[in-house]
């Protein structure tokens, strides 16, 4: 019998990980699909404290197990694939293994959005990327233009960091100006390959028959003009999905999926508790996602220790 289960290798399963584990929970983790989460996939990660310099975000999140292992954090790689939360104690199903918990802490995070376009579907790995630091050196991209969509901080770091593999980086954002932060617009409209192309989405990805990006259609929302860009590479960056199919219909959440806390970490099942991207629509940074991991593993200890008074 576990006493805390963590859901999520990302900075918040890590840093509630690190948090039980100081408080001698030894906390078991199942890391997800993508250990170390979705920042694993950033490349230069600029604000968060501690870096002046900043970090890379896959050293960072390396870093962040083995802080937690060191004070016996269990990290296990595996998916958990069902949960009965309905009595105590929980009980998970991680990739063919039953685990009993006191407690469970969800820190499931987020995944990549989809335009949701068929012809986005069926070129996903032949030209269509939801990540430019896993995928942009590959020899496909090199030297030809790139089509980036979004207009937030992803889709901006994702068209600055293409400009070095890229011939031109077209934005192509729905409205007239970006939402990403300051620093972060002024970086990405000063570059001279990034090419911003306004109030304009996309609507096809060419060419399916091909099997292959050679370009994308795009519409003017203003206008209705269409034309079509050609590209070797479409890089989609336009949020994310909270990842808590999991939980539905269990565990209170917005209409978007988004975990809604009771309060605090403290979700509506008692020794359920949440924290990071899964439950956050509004911060959604590296450094909230560790502080809300903190909040969440000092619940369950508080949790556990009010159960055994
Ligand atoms: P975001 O801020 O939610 O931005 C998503 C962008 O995609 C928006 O510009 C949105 O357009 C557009 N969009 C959404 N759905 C679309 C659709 N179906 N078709 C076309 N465009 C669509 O997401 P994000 O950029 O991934 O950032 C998420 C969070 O992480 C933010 O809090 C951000 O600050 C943070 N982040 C920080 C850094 C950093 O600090 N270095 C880096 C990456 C991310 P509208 O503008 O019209 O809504």
């Amino acid at each position: 019998m576990e006493k805390v289960v963590i859901i999520g290798s990302g900075c918040a399963g890590l840093t509630a990980a690190l948090y039980a584990a100081r408080a001698n929970l030894r906390p078991l983790l199942f890391t997800g699909r993508q250990p170390g989460g979705l920042l694993t996939t950033t490349s230069i990660v600029e604000n968060f404290p501690g870096f002046p310099e900043g970090v890379d975000g896959y050293e960072l999140m390396v870093r962040m197990q083995k802080q937690a292992e060191r004070f016996g954090a269990r990290v296990q790689f595996g998916t958990v694939e069902s949960v009965d939360l309905s009595k105590q104690p929980f009980r998970l199903s991680a990739d063919g293994e039953t685990v009993e918990t006191e407690t469970l802490i969800i820190a499931a995070g987020a995944g990549h959005r989809h335009l949701g376009l068929e012809s986005e579907l069926k070129l996903e790995n032949k030209g269509v990327t939801y990540c430019a630091t896993c995928d942009g050196a590959l020899p496909m991209f090199r030297d030809k233009p790139l089509v980036v969509v979004g207009g937030g901080d992803s889709a901006c770091e994702e068209a600055t960091y293409l400009t070095r593999f890229g011939s031109v980086v077209y934005l192509v954002h729905r409205r007239d100006s970006l939402r990403a932060s300051k620093i972060m617009i002024e970086r990405t409209l000063a570059h001279k390959k990034i090419k911003p192309v306004w109030d304009s989405t996309v609507t096809e990805v060419l060419d399916v028959a091909q099997g292959k990006v050679t370009g994308v259609r795009v519409k003017n929302v203003k206008t209705g003009s269409e034309n079509a860009i050609e590209c070797a590479g479409l890089f989609v960056a336009i949020g994310h999905t909270p990842n808590t199919a999991l939980f539905k219909g269990v565990i209170h959440m917005d209409d978007h999926g988004y975990i809604v806390p009771r309060h605090g970490a403290a979700t509506n099942v008692p020794g359920v508790f949440v924290a990071g991207d899964c439950s956050d629509r509004v911060y959604r940074q590296a450094v909230t996602a560790a502080g809300l991991g903190c909040a969440a593993a000092i619940e369950a200890e508080r949790f556990l220790a009010a159960r055994n008074e």
